[in-house]
C-alpha cells in the first residue's frame, strides 16, 4: 500500500518483531531509519534488502518534503533504532507533513519500553503520564518534576544509567517518597525490575550507576492523608465565605 508505514521494532529481543512488521519492511520501497547501521542489522536478520535512507531529528524541511512527495505512489516505512517510532524518537513532523499533504498513514504497532515497563512495575496503570527524558540540568529537571507533582497518575520516564541516581534523588525531593520501579534491559538477557520507594531507589543507585537502558515508573501520590486542622479551618472559612 502506498503511504507512510510506521513500524515498531524490538527493544532488545529480535523475537519481538511481529510478522506484520517484517512483512511491511519487506514490501516497502524505501525504509527511513534513524540509524541505517542499526536498522541494517535488523534487516539482515530477517533477510530483507530494501534501500534505506536516514531520517532523524536533524533532517531538514526540504528532506522531509522530498520524502512526503514520494508517498503518493510508494510505500515508505519509518523505523527508529528500537521500539515505536515517534515515542521519544523522530517521526512526528513527518506524520504531520504526510497528513497535511493528504497521504495515507498506516501503523504497525509493537514494542515500546514505556508500555513494557508499566507491565513490569506493579504500579497503577489506569492513568499514567509519559514524561520521556527529563532535562539533564538540575534546575530544569526540578522544575519539570514540580510541574507534575500534583498529577494523580503514575509517571513514566526514560533515563540513562549514569544519570539514574541523580534523577531518582530529584524525583524523591520533588514528589516525596512514592512507590516506584526501575526497569532495566527489558526483554534482554539481564532484564530486571527493582521496586521500592523513591528514597530507597535513590540510595541504591547513588553510587552504583547501572549499565543498560532504563525506564523509571513512579506511582501516583498516595491518597490524601487525613486533612490537618489548618486545612479543615481553611475549608470551613471558604465555605462560610461562599454563604455570605
Ligand atoms: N521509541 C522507543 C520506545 O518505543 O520505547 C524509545 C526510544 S528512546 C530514544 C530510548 C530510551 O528508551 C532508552 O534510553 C531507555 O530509557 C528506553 N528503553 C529502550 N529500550 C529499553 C529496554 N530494552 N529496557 C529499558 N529501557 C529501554
Amino acid at each position: 500500500l502506498p503511504g507512510l508505514h510506521i513500524v515498531a521494532t524490538p527493544i532488545g529481543n529480535l523475537g519481538d518483531l511481529s510478522p506484520r512488521a517484517a512483512d511491511t519492511l519487506r514490501r516497502a520501497e524505501k525504509i527511513l531509519a534513524e540509524d541505517t547501521r542499526v536498522t541494517g542489522k535488523l534487516l539482515a536478520h530477517i533477510g530483507v534488502k530494501v534501500p534505506m535512507q536516514r531520517y532523524d531529528d536533524h533532517s531538514s524541511e526540504a528532506e522531509r518534503a522530498h520524502f512526503v512527495s514520494m508517498l503518493a505512489d510508494q510505500a515508505i516505512a519509518l523505523v527508529s533504532d528500537a521500539g515505536t517510532p515517534l515515542i521519544s524518537d523522530p517521526g512526528y513532523k513527518l506524520v504531520q507533513a504526510a497528513r497535511a499533504a493528504g497521504h495515507a498513514v498506516h501503523t504497525v504497532p509493537g514494542p515500546s519500553a514505556l508500555i513494557a515497563a508499566l507491565t513490569l512495575a506493579g504500579l497503577p496503570t489506569d492513568r499514567f503520564l509519559f514524561l520521556g527524558f527529563l532535562p539533564s540540568k538540575a534546575k530544569a529537571r526540578a522544575d519539570a518534576i514540580a510541574e507534575v507533582s500534583s498529577v494523580r497518575a503514575s509517571l513514566v520516564l526514560y533515563e540513562s544509567g549514569p544519570r539514574l541516581g541523580d534523577c531518582l534523588a530529584a524525583l524523591a525531593a520533588g514528589l516525596g517518597s512514592r512507590d516506584a520501579a526501575v526497569a532495566r534491559e527489558i526483554t534482554k538477557l539481564h532484564e530486571e525490575c527493582i521496586t521500592g520507594t523513591l528514597d530507597d531507589l535513590a540510595r541504591r543507585y547513588a553510587d552504583a550507576p547501572p549499565k543498560g537502558e532504563i525506564v523509571i515508573v513512579v506511582g501516583p501520590p498516595r491518597e490524601a492523608e487525613e486533612a490537618s486542622d489548618e486545612q479543615l479551618d481553611d475549608a470551613l472559612d471558604r465555605a462560610l465565605q461562599s454563604l455570605s
